[in-house]
């Protein structure tokens, strides 16, 4: 990437609202508590393909050997995408990972909130959670989880801090990399969670072509896509997309790093964008692919060649996510004003 000049990226209001907690731990975090156990962590450069990523993805989840480990994850990682000016944060949560290990999913899982509103506190931006299921996993595990969610939805839930950072769990995701994904068997899962007041994430259009969007959207009652790039295949689901205001949760760097894009050059990204479909700029798995949430902006910048103006009209699109509260949609509007008021750098 060269050099473009422009209004501070990190002073731009931002969302991450497709980043995977456990891709997402800072690196010198999962180090440290590898360290700990007299084990290396190492990232590899490349990964062939998806089903590679899926087993070095696992491996983090085993270093986790306690809930105050967990814990300690999952603050340093609020912390983390705080300082990179993200406003509002939704990891997707995977109980299930560690569940065996650490004392079963409704343990694990209120943990996992419990440390998320600790950091959200501590660091001053607002948080909500995407608690996500795998669609190569069985539906009984399905529907734990999707009564986890209910459980855990909406702001207070955690403990009673009282802080307003906290949102509760936000929104229930599906994710797998197994195509067609055979999403008719979660649609009890999916109701659950929706009558509980949570949105529907799913990913599609990754691995999968329109067709998996297609299924997501009106098989499960998805509302927001994770990826969903592939839809630039069909100008019909395109248009669709952006009519119906459909925020799909981008990741441009993990698209290359799985092959599913030949370069950030060809990345569909910015077609989505100019056909009007709201987008979010996101990492996925940090610790995997070595790219911060702030780092897909200055692609967004650098390679895409979108001005500032763009940019901010980018950034707007993250007010669209019903997990954030209207007092930060409220201070992340002003912000954006500002940012753009202000002259470039
Ligand atoms: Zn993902």
């Amino acid at each position: 990437m060269g050099r473009v000049s422009g209004r501070e990226l990190r002073a731009l209001p931002k969302v991450h609202a497709h980043v995977h907690l456990d891709g997402s731990y800072p690196l010198a975090a999962v180090q440290a508590l590898a360290a700990r156990q007299g084990a290396d962590f190492e990232v590899p450069d490349s990964f062939p393909d998806v089903w590679d990523f899926f087993e070095a993805y696992g491996t983090v989840p085993e270093l986790v050997r306690s809930l105050d480990d967990l814990a300690g994850l999952c603050r340093a990682l609020v912390h983390a995408e705080a300082a990179l000016g993200v406003l509002y944060l939704e990891p997707a949560i995977e109980p299930q990972l560690y569940a065996r290990r650490l004392g079963g999913i409704d343990t694990v899982a209120r943990t996992m909130v419990d440390a998320l509103a600790q950091g959200a506190e501590e660091a001053g931006i607002e948080v909500g959670a995407n608690l996500t299921v795998n669609t190569d996993q069985d539906e009984p595990i399905a529907l734990e989880l999707a009564r986890t969610a209910a459980a855990l939805a909406g702001p207070g839930v955690s403990g009673g801090t009282g802080t307003g950072f906290w949102r509760g769990v936000t929104a229930l995701g599906t994710a797998g990399f197994v195509e067609p994904a055979g999403l008719a068997r979660f649609v009890p899962v999916a109701r659950i969670a929706q009558d509980a007041g949570l949105q529907i994430v799913s990913h599609a259009g990754q691995t999968g072509g329109p067709d998996s969007i297609l299924e997501a959207l009106d098989v499960l009652g998805a509302t927001r896509l994770s990826h969903g790039v592939r839809a630039v295949e069909s100008d019909e689901l395109v248009a669709r997309l952006a009519e119906q205001h459909i925020v799909c949760d981008i990741c441009p760097v993990s698209n290359v790093r799985l092959g599913v894009s030949e370069s950030l050059a060809a990345h569909p990204g910015p077609l989505l964008i100019a056909a009007g479909v709201p987008v979010t700029l996101n990492a996925d798995d940090p610790l995997w692919f070595g790219h911060s949430v702030l780092d897909q902006w200055r692609i967004a910048r650098e390679v895409w060649g979108l001005d500032d103006r763009r940019l901010a009209g980018v950034s707007s699109g993250g007010m669209l996510l019903p997990g954030m509260s209207p007092r930060t949609r409220s201070v992340y509007r002003d912000s954006l004003a500002a940012w753009f008021t202000a002259a470039p750098g």
